[in-house]
């Protein structure tokens, strides 16, 4: 048995676990990260970065059918989904070998192997071959991020009910899917699948697609889905689901106890996820938790002292970018930083890489309003944009919710090309506190997208041009 002696331990190396190791390496700690399986956790090697390259692809190969109306005629018969499969896996292996060499760059030891706190500082971790060491340490992180929910009935096999880690691994494509819940991971998957061919039908409890996303955003995406025939059923639940000669049937009750059926050849269960918190020593720590998720304060402190959480495993949204940042907040925490700021869920960006894409932060208009603000909405539609016309990307807008006493922007909602894009220069001013006429008085390059987003800050002002 090894004994390893260190600053800092870090259990799980996702993009929580393996931005904090860094950042603490920086900051002049000696760190050991404990991994079960590959560098990178989810988001590089089953949930991010797969998804991206595939959306890439789906896109590609959506544009060249579009060729056409330049008078181009390809020949897309030799389209083979093994190889846009091989693709999404490359990406994903490249950027995991990459958090490799930045924890060799860092001088950061990896650990291959289960880890498991025994006691405040003290962790064992069980490795590939059944080897076992200890790591004592005087902080540690709990990054070990979270895991596909399945529903009752509808148990994962991964070859006809699949959850999003079945999804990223096909090697070809089914001629029809269902898909229950159309949050974020479920509209995306829609879009590839439909993309390459597949019918897709998208069923979702609540009543509206992307459910906590401003309803016209989710309406622009719905509108556009419903173009390329994916079939939604909202106010809609899965009741089981039989195997037929032909594949499975599924039975849906919708509105007013509706039932109906519909056929499929696999069904894609993607209705949210369950925080890695069994099985990791929790109960040698005394930490109880929260619907699965560890409570944890301001700068990701659990109730044990020198013990922190960060990412999926505490209940802030299950984002990469809010897993990274909560390790950066937890080691200069550890550290002493002097500048470290605790998390602000209204400057939380969320991006949906569907075409059109959804990205917003902060407040609707129905929840500022409910908050006690007196919000208001300026909506800028994306045709009045010369860039998304020329570009054939009219269908969109951009949605700023402010307080018409203060102008305070409260949140923005963007549904369209490059929306991931552009929000972040609503964010920025909203971080810094700026009004709309500062956004508004700034020349933006023309023609881009990003004159929606001054468009829609000069319709505050009662001044917009294009509309
Ligand atoms: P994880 O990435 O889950 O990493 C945790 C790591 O801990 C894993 O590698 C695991 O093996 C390891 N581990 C667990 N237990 C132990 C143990 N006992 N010992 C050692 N190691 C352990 N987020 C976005 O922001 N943008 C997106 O576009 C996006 N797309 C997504 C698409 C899909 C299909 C999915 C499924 C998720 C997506 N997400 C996206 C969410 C994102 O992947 C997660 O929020 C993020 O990975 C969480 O990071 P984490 O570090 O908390 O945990």
């Amino acid at each position: 048995m090894s004994e390893i002696t260190t600053d800092l331990a870090i259990l799980g190396a996702g993009p929580g676990g393996y931005v904090a190791a860094i950042r603490a390496a920086q900051l002049g700690l000696k760190v050991t990260i404990i991994e079960k399986d590959k560098l990178g956790g989810v988001c590089l090697n089953i949930g991010c970065i797969p998804s991206k390259a595939l959306i890439h692809q789906a896109e590609v190969f959506t544009h060249a059918q579009e060729a056409e109306s330049l008078g181009i005629k390809l020949d897309l018969s030799g389209f083979d989904y093994s190889k846009v499969f091989k693709k999404s896996r490359s990406a994903a292996d490249r950027l995991s070998k990459g958090v490799g060499s930045l924890m060799k760059k860092n001088e950061i030891q990896v650990l291959s192997g289960t880890g498991t706190i025994l006691e405040p500082g003290l962790i064992e971790v069980n490795g590939p071959k059944d080897e076992t060491s200890t790591v004592k340490a005087k902080d540690i992180i709990i990054a070990t991020g979270s895991r596909p929910r399945s529903i009752p009935g509808f148990d994962f096999d991964e070859e006809t009910v699949l959850s999003s880690n079945g999804a990223l691994m096909l090697k070809e494509l089914p001629k029809r899917l269902v898909i229950l819940g159309a949050g974020a991971i479920g509209c995306e998957f829609a879009h590839i699948m439909n993309s390459f061919g597949t019918k897709v039908t998208l069923v979702e409890m609540l009543d509206q697609i992307l459910p906590i996303e401003d309803p016209e955003a989710s309406k622009v995406l719905a509108e556009d889905f419903k173009k390329r025939k994916i079939d939604i059923h909202v106010k809609t639940r899965a009741l089981g689901f039989k195997k037929t000669k032909d594949g499975l049937s599924v039975e849906l009750e919708g509105p007013d106890e509706k039932k109906s059926s519909v056929s499929t050849d696999k069904l894609l269960v993607v209705v949210g996820r369950i925080p890695n918190t069994e099985g990791i020593g929790l109960e040698n720590l005394g930490i109880t938790t929260d619907k699965g998720f560890i409570p944890v304060e301001d700068y990701c402190q659990t109730s044990v002292p020198h013990v922190y959480a960060i990412g999926d495993v505490v209940a802030t949204p299950l984002l990469a970018h809010v897993a990274s940042k909560e390790g950066e907040i937890a080691v200069e925490h550890i550290a002493g930083h002097s500048t470290t700021t605790r998390i602000d869920l209204t400057l939380i960006p969320s991006a949906v890489y569907t075409e059109p894409e959804i990205a917003s932060f902060g407040l609707t208009k129905e929840k500022a309003i409910m908050k006690g603000f007196a919000a208001e909405a300026a909506i800028f539609p994306y045709r009045g944009s010369g860039k998304a016309v020329a570009t054939d990307a009219a269908e969109g807008i951009v949605k700023i919710v402010y307080d018409t006493e203060s102008k305070e922007i409260l949140g923005a909602h963007i549904a369209g090309s490059r929306a991931t894009e552009i929000l972040h220069e609503v964010l920025l001013a909203s971080a810094s506190e700026l009004l709309p006429e500062d956004i508004a008085s700034m020349i933006h390059a023309h023609p881009t997208l990003s004159e929606t987003v001054m468009e829609s800050m000069k319709l505050i002002q009662g001044a917009a041009v294009h509309i």
